[in-house]
């Protein structure tokens, strides 16, 4: 336990002193504070300045998924993620589904939700018909908070009012912004927040919460794909994932794991891009939900002849402008390996990801099960646990594989017997 969490002035002191107190104060091994601060070295100052009280940085492998063909036109997609088989996944579901053209995708443009709470009205109805008759002037209003974004075309283009059956009932205001090549988080906030003051002068209700919602539901991409029976396996492969499907979409134990292996597809694009993991995460979940019920985000079907089809739709909020897109190098680079200029591109991107990541996930789960592939994927992170290195990774990851033990105990052993064999 750490003597004191109180450490007064943090953020004021450099990434260096601000590392040498935290090792101080938790007693960390020197050499492990610097091989933390190698680690960390590559990406400069830019991490200092993007959170509070930097000490380094988390650096997660940035994987190319191949194979993959979007719209007619084929990319290379960074992948930012620590999880063994996800980039793998990608690479084999897409090369069994690029014959039959690839994933094929729609978008329903680039709205945003901003919510403003107004609370304390008497009439909320009568309120509400007169908040949609000063549509124009709210349009003005949060119009002048962004030049930029109307010059590019973006702005308010709609509002809605909500009354929520709570007790007292709750005027929920939304206004539906264009965010265009940006996610928007910042873009809408400011604009909820300038508005509020006039609409609790119109209403005489007091505003309280002003911020945008992540259950972006006018920015859906919708995606599809063929993948013909012969190309994965055969009709009984087909069938078995269908029926997954089928099970995921009906029960939301099995959803919420189907839907997680869709997000390790879409958060590893959204992570190596510089956008927020979290805003997207919780937008396809809370869209999963929509009916009430928590349900899959894809679906699964045989065709009239006989291939395997699968689409997905889900909210997919994402930037190449704001936040940390521009700033942040490698998702900068990321973008460029995409070849991607539009926002709009990016979220079919991801969405196809996290549909192809889907079909892999599925065709192993109703074939030879999650765990050969993956463990065998996983069986080097396992051989560094046990403290392999260099050549002897890829010796103790095969082993372990061999004996079907991916274990740290069993690495170890397998380790010791390699160190103390006699070399060649
Ligand atoms: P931002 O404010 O940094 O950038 C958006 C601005 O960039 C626009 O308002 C516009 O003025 C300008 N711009 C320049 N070129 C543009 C173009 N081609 N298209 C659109 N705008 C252009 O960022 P943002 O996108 O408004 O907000 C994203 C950030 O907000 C993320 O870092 C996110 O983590 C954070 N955030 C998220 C939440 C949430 O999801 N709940 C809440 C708060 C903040």
């Amino acid at each position: 336990m750490v003597p004191s969490s109180r450490l007064s002035g943090l953020h004021e002191t450099s990434r260096e002193e601000r590392l040498a107190r935290v090792a101080e104060a938790t007693g960390l091994d020197a050499s492990m504070v610097a091989a933390f601060a190698a680690a960390s070295a590559p990406l400069g100052e830019t991490a200092d300045h993007l959170v509070e009280n930097v000490i380094g940085t988390i650096n997660v492998p940035l994987g190319i998924a191949t194979n993959m063909t979007v719209d007619g036109e084929d990319v290379l997609v960074p992948m930012a993620t620590e999880e063994s088989s996800v980039v793998a996944a990608v690479c084999n579901g897409a090369r069994q589904c690029r014959g039959a053209g690839g994933i094929t995708t729609s978008t329903t443009g680039s709205l945003m939700i901003a919510q403003l709470q107004v609370l304390g009205l008497a009439d909320p109805f009568a309120t509400r018909a007169a908040l949609f008759e000063r549509k124009t002037e709210i349009a003005a209003l949060c119009d002048a908070v962004d030049p930029m974004l109307v010059k590019l075309g973006g702005g308010l283009r709609d509002i809605e009012v909500r009354i929520l059956d709570t007790d007292p009932p709750m005027t929920i205001v939304h206004l539906i912004v264009d965010t265009r090549d940006a996610m928007g988080a910042n873009a809408v906030n400011t604009m909820a927040e300038t508005l509020a003051p006039d609409i609790e002068r119109w209403t005489g209700g007091r505003v309280s919460l002003r911020i945008l919602s992540n259950l972006a539901d006018r920015r859906l991409v919708r995606a599809r794909g063929l993948w013909p029976a012969e190309a994965i396996g055969g009709e009984a492969v087909r069938d078995g994932i269908i029926a997954a499907g089928i099970f995921a979409a009906a029960d939301p134990y099995r959803a919420a794991t189907h839907n997680k292996g869709i997000m390790n597809g879409v958060s590893a694009v959204v992570l190596a891009t510089g956008n927020d993991t979290r805003a997207v995460e919780a937008g396809a979940h809370a869209y999963a939900a929509r009916s009430g019920r928590y349900s899959a985000l894809t679906r699964w079907e045989k065709t009239a002849d006989g291939a395997l089809a699968g689409t997905l739709e889900m909210p997919l909020a994402v930037g190449i402008v704001g936040g940390a897109t521009r700033v942040h190098p490698t998702a900068r680079m990321a973008l460029d390996i995409m070849g991607i200029t539009t926002a709009d591109r990016l979220a079919r991107v991801a969405g196809a990801v996290g549909l192809v990541q889907n079909f892999s996930a599925l065709k192993a789960l109703a074939t030879e099960g999650i765990q050969r592939g993956h463990m065998s994927l996983h069986a080097k992170n396992v051989a560094i646990a046990a403290g392999a290195q260099g050549p002897e990774i890829v010796a103790v990851a095969r082993e372990l594989v061999a004996r079907k033990a991916v274990r740290v105990e069993v690495a170890e052993e397998v380790l010791a017997t390699l160190r103390a064999a006699p070399k060649p």
